[in-house]
């Protein structure tokens, strides 16, 4: 393991949204400076971070100068291309590794690793053409959800299809692009592990929160998930652990589940910090932004025990950010904007957490 970085260097972060904010706060607080690499023109890291370096994420010159110029890199959007990343290796290292990022921007070998580590998914089949669609859904059956392999996120890239004969419209829906067929889970309810790995491999893992979403969009997290959840999580999180000591791991993993009758049922991971983790800003002793910052530098992990007894995270998504100054009149409820400019619908505006 490397020395630690002191206080005073400098992280990179490739991505410009609200997980690299909160993430540079998070870093600010201890002693950090950060940079933000991001092709927007206004990112919202950017107000918080000591500098933003505008280019493409594809644009390889710019991603090495930009690494040059800090000491450890991370992201907090998983659609950066890998190819650049791994051609500046050399430059700064990257936490999480390469080969993280790269297995979860594909639905495919997300899956079959996670199968591979003993987890299960919704009943699953490849599909490249409408041929390969007709065959999958005879064998899974409908209703069924079609994904696109890459590039899905808050419920985009994917097509329910209620019926047999649903192939060729939902073919035609997703663009034609290669994709994922999988079986419609029934579950009670959704929850994530929420789990930090440090270099020494040390890990640490959150209350699981359960997960409400709306339109494909997460909508509300409470913590700790309950019933069904606090039977199940210790299997989603030994599948977790595995999974991040497989990969050398160091940062923040977040794995999606559905709570079945028969068992958890994993649906996807994302290498970094995730939206079912914004309550623990308030709602636990160290907040994966913290944790995600200690585990890249090298330091020791924080406690992730909680501060109350439950925590209630609520998304501000399009317009709901408007009614912001009733959050502040609400005892132990704790506001969050992220600074954005135009309220569109969807768009992940700010949150709430609550404790109680
Ligand atoms: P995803 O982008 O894959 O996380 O999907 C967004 C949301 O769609 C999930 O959080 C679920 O609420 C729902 N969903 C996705 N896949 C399935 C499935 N196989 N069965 C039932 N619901 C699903």
């Amino acid at each position: 393991m490397s020395e630690p970085l002191a206080p005073g260097a400098t992280i990179g972060i490739i991505g410009g949204g609200q997980l690299g904010r909160m993430l540079s706060v998070a870093a600010a607080q201890l002693g950090y400076r950060c940079h933000v690499y991001a092709p927007e023109d206004a990112p919202c890291a950017a107000d918080v971070a000591a500098r933003h370096v505008h280019a493409d994420y594809t644009d390889e010159a710019a991603l090495r100068d930009f690494a040059r110029d800090v000491d450890v890199l991370t992201y907090e959007f998983e659609n950066v291309p890998a190819g650049p990343l791994r051609a500046i290796a050399g430059e700064a290292p990257l936490h999480p590794n390469v080969d993280a990022l790269e297995l979860a921007q594909d639905r495919l070998s997300e899956k079959d690793y996670v199968v591979g580590h003993g987890g299960r998914p919704a009943d699953y089949r490849a599909v490249s053409s409408l041929g390969e669609l007709e065959q999958a859904l005879k064998e899974i059956g409908a209703p069924a959800i079609l994904k696109t392999r890459r590039f899905g996120y808050d419920g985009k890239g994917q097509v329910r299809i209620m019926s047999a004969d649903g192939a060729s419209a939902a073919w035609a829906d997703i663009g034609e692009k290669p994709s994922v067929l999988e079986s419609f889970v029934d579950f009670e309810k959704e929850f994530s592990i929420l789990l930090v790995r440090g270099m020494s491999g040390e890990t640490r893992i959150w209350d699981a929160p359960e997960n409400r979403h709306e339109d494909g969009i997460l909508a509300h997290s409470l913590a700790p998930g309950d019933g069904v959840i606090g039977i199940q999580k210790a299997a989603a999180s030994d599948l977790a652990r595995g999974i991040a000591d497989a990969l050398d791991y160091v940062g923040v993993l977040t794995c999606e589940f559905f709570a079945s009758a028969a068992g958890p049922v994993f649906n996807e991971m994302a290498p970094r910090v995730h939206n079912s983790g914004h309550w623990t800003i308030e709602g636990a002793v160290t907040s994966q932004f913290e944790n995600h910052i200690r585990a890249i530098c090298g330091l020791p992990l924080g406690d992730t025990s909680l501060t109350a007894d439950r925590v209630e995270m609520y998304n501000l998504i399009g317009t709901a950010a408007d009614d912001w100054p009733q959050w502040l009149k609400k005892d132990r409820a704790h506001l969050h904007l992220y600074g954005k400019g135009e309220a569109r619908p969807g768009r992940k505006m700010g949150h709430v957490t609550q404790l109680w």
